[in-house]
């Protein structure tokens, strides 16, 4: 998850203040409270317990969130299984690109199942291939392993051994759960007709680039070859017992800006001898943010930010260069693109006003995640079964982080959801925290909405294809 939470919503007085780390992979976000009435609305209002406007849509049932239906003495061993994978991933973070020993882990794993493997040469990635009884449609599953350059801040028997380094997105759990699905799935092999691959993908957090592009050429995972994918991300605003999800656009495109003012120095004493670019600098700022509240529609959803700001010499010398970067967060494919465009102009419009220019580098990241209608309907299918109806939310708000399973959604029908992971969400640590951990039985659950999920798709993609009309038909 590339995270920038909530919305600059094209209102005036709306602040979103974050954090960048240099290289970006990193972001804080904090929010000053927008006191004017002109916010978004919240589809369903604000829900029991406090829950952000992230998780708001359908209520969850306060007291039956957590529980963990039906728990027997084989869901405690599964359980007590996954904690042990989680925490080994946990105390052993790797980075983006970084991630052999997490794939030797997860290799010993695979190889202990008798599980048929691939793995590659130049990426840490690995796929799981899990047949059937008989041949038929092909079903994903994706996690992700990569972890963040944060030093980790919890006190937990399992923290990070590795400095700077931490599972502060929840990743870990990913692996853990998948990891729990194979041994499912390779158990209920004789019971099904199809594959499922499991797909375990690196550098997610790699944001512009992703890892999922190079797992999606690599492994082939495109039609005809694969009729859906299924992921989900755990999310601390929802409590244990609950899942979210909704049909369409949910969550941003994520898109960065990096640019340079560049005027002329001069001593300060003689600014017209100059060009000053902190001036330049501060002018584009502002203007940005009015630009983007006058020219978009106000319902449009969309973040901009500027996180970085870095120039001038010396306090009585007229800046010569300043350089600052963004973030851009959209919904949509037009307003990504008019965004763009509208971003470069100002920029180098702000420069020419005083006579200097202004270099831009507009980095196009992961795109919108689209989730589509029919996959949504078979994920929820299962939840609805594991859960109970009351605890699964079908129509929650799009959140403004990233990801970058949005990049096998454009070639595959297919949904992602958030997995409830916190005991009490409006005290739990947020994710890419240095504080951020999680309630580890969410696990089982999510285990059984994968693997349910896949089953329903594998019988649901063979009845469509022998239904389907032949070509000499
Ligand atoms: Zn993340
Ligand atoms: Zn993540």
């Amino acid at each position: 998850m590339f995270l920038f939470s909530d919305t600059y919503n094209n209102q005036p007085y709306s602040l979103v203040v974050v954090m960048f780390t240099a290289d970006g992979a990193q972001m804080r976000v904090h929010r000053k409270p927008n006191k004017r009435a002109g916010g978004p609305k919240l589809k369903g209002g604000p829900v029991a317990g406090g829950n952000s406007r992230t998780t708001a849509g359908d209520p969850c049932v306060g007291d039956s969130c957590g529980e963990l239906k039906g728990e027997n003495e084989a869901d405690r061993q599964r359980l007590q299984q996954m904690r042990a994978w989680r925490r080994d991933f946990h105390t052993h973070p790797e980075l983006s690109r970084n991630e052999w020993q997490t794939r030797k882990r997860i290799l010993t794993v695979l190889n202990d199942l008798d599980i048929e493997v691939r793995e590659f040469a130049d990426h840490a990635g690995v796929i799981g291939v899990l047949q059937g009884r008989t041949p038929g449609p092909c079903v994903v599953l994706r996690a992700d392993m990569d972890a963040l350059p944060i030093r980790e801040e919890t006190s937990v028997p399992y923290r990070s051994q590795h400095e700077g380094v931490m599972h502060a997105c929840g990743h870990d759990a990913h692996m853990a759960i998948l990891l729990d699905c194979v041994r499912e799935l390779s158990r209920a092999r004789s019971t099904f007709s199809g594959t499922v691959k499991l797909v375990f993908q690196p550098a997610e957090e790699d944001c512009p680039e992703g890892g999922a592009e190079r797992m999606i050429q690599d492994g082939d995972l495109r039609p005809p070859g694969v009729s859906a994918i299924f992921g989900l991300h755990v999310w601390p605003d929802l409590p244990t017992g609950c899942v979210g999800v909704r049909t369409g656009p949910m969550m941003a495109a994520s898109d960065r800006f990096i640019a340079r003012m560049v005027g002329r120095s001069a001593h300060a004493s003689q600014p017209h001898k100059g060009c000053d670019a902190v001036v330049m600098a501060a002018h584009a700022v502002q203007t940005l943010f009015s630009v983007v509240s006058r020219r978009f529609d106000p319902f449009v959803v969309m973040a901009l930010n500027i996180g970085k700001i870095n120039g001038g010499e010396r306090y009585n010398v007229i800046a010569r260069e300043v350089d600052f970067e963004g973030a851009v967060r959209t919904l949509d494919e037009d307003t990504r693109q008019r965004m763009s465009v509208m971003v470069r102009q100002v920029l180098e419009s702000a420069a020419g006003t005083y006579a200097g220019h202004c270099t831009v580098e507009y980095q196009f990241g992961y795109p919108v995640l689209c989730n589509q209608e029919e996959a949504v309907a078979l994920l929820v299918d299962s939840a609805r079964h594991i859960l109970g109806p009351a605890n699964v939310r079908t129509r929650i708000d799009p959140v403004l982080a990233s990801e970058d399973f949005a990049h096998y959604l454009k070639y595959l029908p297919g949904a992602f959801f958030l997995l409830g992971c916190a005991q009490d969400p409006t005290t739990a640590p947020s994710l890419h925290s240095s504080q951020f951990d999680l309630d580890e039985t969410c696990m089982l659950l999510g285990s059984k909405i994968m693997t349910s999920t896949a089953l329903a798709a594998l019988n649901h993609y063979s009845v469509s294809a022998e239904c389907a009309p032949r070509a000499s038909d």
